[in-house]
């Protein structure tokens, strides 16, 4: 497996803990979503590791490696939160949940990262909110 595009996270994300814990290992795997032209598909396609450490000091469960986000979400990224009728349902249910657990009030700001095309932050706009969303993609 080519060394390039990523790296192996050695401090956990939320606490920046270096006590992880390697919990799963899956094959190692092509990009999600990377939807490959035609004069590619005769050509190897760049793997990279699918593993899940476990953090010992707050318990969270994350990816064990970075992908370059250059590289993940700049080439042919093709996903689109909107296109799944069960997904967009799904959103919808969640901000209206997220607003009456935490009472928030109208016209506070809910900021997204990793909003995709925006379809969870449009529920929230119907519910009265203001809205920002930050999408690495193109
Ligand atoms: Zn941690």
């Amino acid at each position: 497996m080519k060394q390039e595009n990523y790296f192996k996270k050695d401090r956990c994300r939320i606490c920046e803990s270096n006590s992880l814990e390697k919990v799963l290992e899956l094959t190692p795997t092509p990009p999600g979503n990377n939807f490959l032209s035609e004069d590619q598909l005769d050509k190897e396609e760049q793997v990279f590791p699918l593993e899940l450490d476990f953090c010992n000091d707050c318990n969270h469960i994350q990816l064990g490696h970075v992908v370059d986000p250059n590289f993940l979400f700049q080439n042919n990224y093709s996903y689109v939160s909107g296109t799944s009728s069960v997904f967009v349902n799904h959103l919808k249910r969640y901000a209206d949940y997220v607003v009456n657990l935490f009472d928030i009030e109208t016209n506070s700001l809910i900021i997204d990262i990793g909003s995709n095309d925006g379809t969870c932050l449009g529920h929230f706009q119907e519910l009265g909110m203001n809205v920002l969303g930050v999408e690495p993609s193109r």
